[in-house]
């Protein structure tokens, strides 16, 4: 029997509620026990003393770019960056060449996933073919051959019938369908937030009136068809007031954000940055500080990265001709962490909205220290002050906001089913 002894850490399990200083012993990759002083015979043993000890992140929006877009990112250093940020299990959206949008290419994610990641990895399928928004996917076939969600992520589904039709074809798969919120046709050409920044800047604007009544629209959808409805990368403080409105109706509605607007507004594009260039954009401080007290309320229901790798000279562009995203797997945890420094989060309450908030909505393993539960584990020194180098990271990419920042909060140990496969001092290890 294999076991593994993590001593000595604040234990912090969301689905328990448990915040308590004690041992945690894993046995043949499943959690085996919590304790004072446990002892174990040949046990493999970690010091967690001053660190916490938590469930593996689980991040429910991610781009690793496999197949088509290599040069980017693959499902292995995907999968690299995402153990070294802490994260066990990744959700991947379906904008690859070829889109996710047949089984093959959902069985070749998982396959790859398989042999070449050390986190799990769970295929979002696309909702339509080719992410057009007008014909339906197999969506019966795809959730067969592993898909966990339908998405057409980088898009917004811009037909409202067709977006109906998927919801209520959704349940019958069981699957949460998520929509990235944004009208097309409002948006247009706009590269950052509509205010003072895009004038300043003499940028096309993108209203956060885009996202609102997007966010509207489909939470009138998910009324109408009892559908369970996912909104990503939640940006604006009117679309955190419809989403709690929806949740205070009893509606199947949930939300993510991302670590970048919950800290950054648009002021960072104002020296043309264009890792400061994303969709959604960077809004306002108010919008920023609506999301705040959407995820410390539970309106918000997980932190999601929306990590984006793109080549360096793809970023290294015009403004304007950059395309939108950054990496989030290895910054996500110290980001995230200012929102329990400032004390709008407890720790727990961050646990949750790290691994726990994806799990109950995606219905896939983890976000807890059961015993009996599999052990995807991380340990994290919350003290730890290090500076970030994307060129350090495991990532292709370079593509990130916070190149060069101060950080405090470092991942300590990932275990996937109870395997270390990061460790700080040794890196990313080879199973
Ligand atoms: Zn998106």
């Amino acid at each position: 029997m294999k076991r593994t002894l993590i001593r000595g850490g604040r234990i912090l399990d969301p689905a328990s509620l448990t915040d308590l200083t004690a041992d945690l012993l894993i046995e043949d990759g499943k959690i085996a026990g919590i304790g004072q002083d446990l002892v174990a015979e040949r046990a493999e043993v970690i010091d967690a003393t001053g660190c916490w000890v938590a469930p593996g992140f689980v991040d429910m929006h991610t781009h690793l770019r496999e197949p088509g877009q290599e040069y980017k990112e693959d499902i292995r250093s995907g999968g690299r960056a995402a153990a070294a940020g802490g994260f066990t299990s990744v959700a991947c959206m379906a904008n690859t060449d070829p889109v996710n949008d047949d089984p093959s290419v959902t069985k070749f994610i998982i396959d790859q996933a398989e042999e070449n990641s050390p986190v799990r990895v769970y295929p979002i399928a696309a909702a339509t073919v080719g992410l057009a928004g007008e014909v339906m996917t197999e969506m019966s076939a795809l959730r067969q051959a592993g898909a966990v969600a339908f998405s057409d992520d980088g898009r917004g589904t811009e037909d409202a019938a067709v977006m109906r039709h998927l919801l209520e074809y959704s349940k019958l798969v069981d699957a949460v369908v998520i929509v990235h919120a944004e009208d097309e046709c409002l948006r247009a050409e706009g590269v950052v937030n509509e205010g003072f920044v895009s004038t300043q800047l003499g940028l096309p604007p993108n209203p956060s009136t885009a996202e609102e009544i997007r966010v509207a629209r489909d939470i009138s959808l998910a009324r109408m068809t009892g559908a369970r409805l996912h909104i990503a990368h939640v940006s604006t403080k009117r679309a955190v007031a419809y989403i709690r409105e929806a949740r205070d109706e009893g509606l199947q509605v949930t939300a993510e954000v991302s670590p970048h607007h919950l800290t950054l507004t648009d002021r960072e594009t104002l020296g043309f940055d264009t890792s400061s260039k994303m969709a959604p954009p960077l809004r306002s401080s108010e919008d920023v500080a609506a999301c705040r007290a959407g995820l410390c309320e539970g309106v918000i229901d997980a932190v999601a990265t929306d990590h984006a790798p793109h080549a360096v000279y793809e970023k290294d562009v015009e403004f304007i001709s950059a395309p939108c995203g950054i990496l989030g797997f290895e910054t996500a945890y110290p980001v995230v962490m200012e929102l329990v420094r400032s004390e709008e989060l407890t720790p727990l309450e961050l646990m949750d909205r790290m691994s726990l908030g994806a799990v109950r909505i995606l219905r896939v393993p983890g976000g807890s220290l059961a015993i009996g539960s599999v052990a995807d584990v991380v340990v994290l020194d919350p003290e730890a002050i290090w500076k970030y180098d994307p060129a350090q990271g495991y990532s292709k990419s370079r593509n990130s906001p916070w190149s060069g920042r101060e950080m405090q909060g470092q991942i300590a140990y990932t275990l996937v089913g109870g395997t270390v496969v990061f460790d700080r001092q040794r890196g990313v290890l080879e199973q």
